[in-house]
C-alpha cells in the first residue's frame, strides 16, 4: 500500500492524501490551500496525480482548508462518490458557497480565471454521500470507517483497513480538544499500525483549558466596567457557535450582566442552523441547551447579515461585544470592525483561534504597531489578548494522551498540518514518550507502508 502526502503537508491547509492498493487510489480530503490569500496561487496548479484515477473520496470535516478544491477535481475529471458525515456535507455546502466570493476576488486581483463555479459546487453535492459514525463503507480494497474527532460538528476521524494484508491506517483530519463546549469528546484512538497526524498545536500546550469559560467571564466584566468595545475575530464554522454558546451561558446564569452581542457574519448564521438542525451531534449539555432554548437565545444578541445594516453596530454605545470574520484577519467583516475600531484605546481584540504565519491577526497578536487594512496604515492603539483554549485542536498533551494506549501498536507516524517547528517539537515529544517511529514527509512524497 501507498501513501501519497500532496498537501496540507508542509502548512496547515490544503489536505490532500492518496492511499493506493492494488491500482486502486482513493482520496482522504481535498482542501484549498490558503497562505496570505484565501485562495492561494497554488491552487491553479493541476492535481500531482489524475482525478480520473480516484476512485472516492473520503472528507473528514467541513473546514475549507480540507475541502476547498473539490469542485475543482470534480472539474477536472473525478468520477467516484464524495462520503462523509451529513452534518458535514451541509456544512460544506454552506463552507463552499461562501468561498467562492472570495475566490473570485482573489482569482481578479491575480488577473486569473477561476477554477470552479457555483455549478461545480452543485455537481458535486450530487456527488456526494453520508455515512454514519462507526459503521464502515468499502471499497474494492478498503474498509473505511468514521470516527468522531470533536473538532466541529460532524468531524471524523477515518480508519482505513486494506482488506488483503489487514493493515490498518488512521487519517486523523483535525482533532478537538478535551474541553469544548459543544463537541463531543474525541473518540479513542483504535487499534492502528500506522497514523497520519496533524500537528497544529504539536509545539505547545493550551493554557487554562478548563478555565476558559471564567478568563471570559473577567474579560467581559472590564468590558462592561469600563465601557469598552470586546473584538472577537472568529471563524464562521464552530468558533463563533462555542464563543456565543459561553457567552449566552454566562449571561443566562447570571455570571456576567447583559451585555449587547452584535455577530457580523450571515454565514455564521446559517451554520449555526445546521447546528441547531443536529444536536445529537453535540454532547449532553449542548444538545439539552439547543433542543430546549434554540442556538440563539437572548434579545442582547443581535445577527448583522447585510453590510449596510453594521451602521448598527457602529452607532451602539459602548460597551459591546462583535464577533466577526475571517478568524485571522485576513477579509471580511471584521476588516470593517478594526478599521473603525483599531485606533481606538477603548478597545479590546480578543484572539481565540490559531494565527497563521504572515496573517493580520498573527502580525496584531505579535504586537506589530501598525497594520494595514485595505491597503491603508493602520495604528494599532487596541488592547490585545488572547485566551488560545478556545482552539478547536487538540494540544501536544493532549495528542501524546491520546496515541499512549496505541504506541506498541504503532508502526509509523506521519506527521502533518503544521507548522515546521510545531512538527518538529512533536516529534521528539512522541519518540521520547512513546517510542513510536515518526516521520515528517515533505509535500509530494510518497511511502510505501
Ligand atoms: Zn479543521
Amino acid at each position: 500500500m501507498k501513501i501519497g502526502f500532496y498537501g496540507g503537508v508542509e502548512t496547515v491547509t490544503g489536505s490532500n492524501f492518496v492511499l493506493e492498493e492494488d491500482n486502486e487510489k482513493i482520496v482522504v480530503d481535498c482542501g484549498l490551500i490558503q497562505k496570505e490569500r484565501t485562495c492561494d496561487l497554488e491552487n491553479f496548479a493541476p492535481f500531482p496525480y489524475d482525478p480520473k484515477e480516484i476512485s472516492a473520496i473520503f472528507i473528514t470535516h467541513a473546514h475549507l482548508d480540507h475541502i476547498g478544491r473539490l469542485p475543482k477535481i470534480i472539474k477536472n475529471g473525478f468520477k467516484g462518490y464524495i462520503y462523509s458525515t451529513l452534518p458535514t456535507k451541509e456544512l460544506a455546502y454552506e463552507i463552499l458557497k461562501d468561498a467562492l466570493k472570495v475566490i473570485e476576488e482573489n482569482c481578479r486581483e491575480y488577473n486569473k480565471e477561476v477554477f470552479y463555479e457555483e455549478r461545480d459546487i452543485e455537481i458535486t453535492m450530487k456527488r456526494w454521500e453520508t455515512v454514519n459514525y462507526y459503521e464502515p463503507i468499502e471499497t474494492k480494497n478498503f474498509k473505511i470507517t468514521f470516527y468522531n474527532a470533536g473538532h466541529i460538528l460532524g468531524s471524523s476521524f477515518l480508519l482505513i483497513n486494506e482488506k488483503s494484508s489487514n493493515k490498518k491506517i488512521v487519517f486523523s483530519g483535525d482533532l478537538g480538544n478535551k474541553f469544548k463546549s459543544l463537541d463531543k469528546k474525541l473518540d479513542e484512538l483504535p487499534a492502528v499500525d500506522y497514523l497520519v497526524l496533524e500537528s497544529t498545536y504539536g509545539d505547545r500546550d493550551h493554557e487554562n483549558l478548563e478555565k476558559r469559560r471564567e478568563i471570559l467571564e473577567r474579560i467581559v466584566e472590564r468590558t462592561i466596567k469600563e465601557k469598552r468595545v470586546l473584538i472577537i475575530p472568529t471563524f464562521a464554522l464552530e468558533r463563533s457557535q462555542e464563543i456565543i454558546y459561553d457567552l449566552q451561558e454566562l449571561i443566562e446564569n447570571k455570571k456576567i450582566p447583559e451585555i449587547k452581542i452584535f455577530l457580523d457574519s450571515p454565514l455564521a448564521l446559517r451554520i449555526s442552523k445546521i447546528y441547531e438542525k443536529y444536536p445529537e451531534y453535540l454532547n449532553e449539555e449542548a444538545k439539552h441547551e439547543i433542543l430546549t432554548k434554540g442556538i440563539f437565545k437572548g434579545p442582547y444578541l443581535e445577527i448583522i447579515e447585510s453590510k449596510e445594516d453594521e451602521k448598527k453596530i457602529f452607532d451602539y454605545p459602548n460597551p459591546k461585544i462583535i464577533l466577526a470574520g475571517s478568524g485571522m484577519v485576513t477579509g471580511g467583516r471584521i476588516i470593517d470592525i478594526l478599521k473603525r475600531y483599531v485606533e481606538n484605546e477603548k478597545t479590546t481584540i480578543l484572539f481565540i483561534g490559531y494565527q497563521a504565519e504572515n496573517s493580520t491577526g498573527r502580525k496584531i497578536l505579535e504586537g506589530e504597531k501598525e497594520i494595514v487594512l485595505e491597503d491603508k496604515v493602520y495604528k494599532v492603539k487596541a488592547e490585545i489578548l488572547s485566551l488560545l483554549s478556545y482552539s478547536a485542536h487538540l494540544d501536544k498533551s493532549g495528542i501524546i494522551d491520546w496515541l499512549n494506549p496505541q504506541r506498541l501498536n504503532l508502526k509509523t507516524i506521519f506527521l502533518t498540518h503544521g507548522d515546521k517547528q510545531a512538527k518538529e517539537s512533536l516529534k521528539i515529544e512522541i519518540m521520547d514518550k512513546l517510542a513510536v517511529n515518526t516521520i515528517i514527509p515533505k509535500g509530494n512524497e510518497i511511502y510505501e507502508i
